[in-house]
């Protein structure tokens, strides 16, 4: 290992800095190079590789990791998760898949048991994934609180049944972002099942103005909703674009209900490009799949932001 001379002529070693101060350079790698690198530099830095704060943020944000069918890269992401439960132990509480991640029932299984104290959760689907999986998984995250859930799936519809056993399972969730279509269905379960729900965002989903109306009643403790870049229909079924008037009618009632009703300006680039993203997320270009990773970090309500 090299070394390094200090001004007063002694020979300052890596291995001999003090710990703490280690574990703070650490913590400016990410958690895949402190695993299969940093920590196996040596005994020292093996050591500082499992201080706590290390590990209180699990964030996977490179986008080429485990995307869509790789077996190769399933198995080396559930290597990485498995080593990610014995670094972390029990010290992780927010937890970040890229949006790309192709998360399965397996992943789901080994951090949920490994990880009980997730408190904030972001979540992609590219796959349809059982029911009994999402219901053994989530029944261990009872302190989840901030869930950031997409669906991506090219069946389209919406993630009802899979939202139900999460909300059945996680009663003190009151921070969720969607991006998925918002349809009266998801308004009633949000409502029947997690009244003490505060912040809601759908940014860049397509959403239900009826439901829409629904979360603002039927939620006491609503205060902000983000509806930025949404694509605002006006039957239940969500197959017909909303007008000016009626979107403009939609955001007063709100207005007066709640703290806060977050919508866009007209002209909005982000707005268009969802519109043409959505509709060639078949074939994912490199423009496409920076775009939706951008949008998974990026929330105007700050509680979702990673
Ligand atoms: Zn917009």
């Amino acid at each position: 290992m090299e070394s390094q001379e200090g001004s007063s002529g002694n020979v300052l070693r890596w291995e001999n800095l003090d710990r703490e101060v280690l574990s703070t350079i650490l913590k400016k790698l990410d958690v895949v190079d402190v695993i299969t690198g940093a920590s196996r530099v040596c005994i020292t830095w093996f050591l500082a590789s499992h201080n706590k704060s290390l590990w209180n943020t699990i964030k996977l944000n490179d986008l080429d990791w485990g995307s869509f069918e790789d077996t190769y890269r399933e198995k080396q992401r559930r290597e990485i998760l498995i080593e990610i439960n014995k670094f972390g132990r029990t010290a992780p509480i927010n937890f970040f898949f890229s949006v790309h991640c192709n998360v399965l029932e397996e992943d789901l299984a080994i951090i949920s048991t490994g990880l009980p104290n997730i408190r904030k959760l972001a979540l992609p689907t590219w796959r349809t994934l059982k029911l009994k999986s999402i219901q053994s998984a989530f029944s261990k995250w009872k302190n989840l609180q901030t869930l950031i859930i997409a669906q991506f799936m090219r069946s389209g519809g919406a993630l009802n049944f899979e939202f139900r056993t999460i909300a059945d399972n996680c009663r003190n969730l009151t921070t969720i972002k969607f991006t998925y279509i918002l349809d009266k269905e998801l308004a009633k379960i949000i409502v029947r099942k997690l009244p003490n729900v505060e912040r809601l965002s759908f940014r860049c989903a397509t959403i239900c103005g009826v439901a829409v109306i629904s979360l603002v009643i039927g939620l006491p403790n609503l205060k902000i909703l983000n509806l930025s870049h949404c694509i605002l229909t006006e039957t239940r079924y969500c197959d017909r674009a909303a007008d000016m008037k009626y979107k403009q009618e939609l955001v007063k009632f709100g207005a007066e209900k709640l703290e806060k009703i977050i919508v866009c300006c007209s002209n909005c680039t982000i707005c268009e490009n969802v519109w043409k993203y959505t509709i060639v997320y078949r074939s994912p270009t490199p423009e496409y799949r920076s775009f939706w990773d951008k949008q998974w970090k990026t929330d105007e309500i700050e509680e979702f932001e990673f």
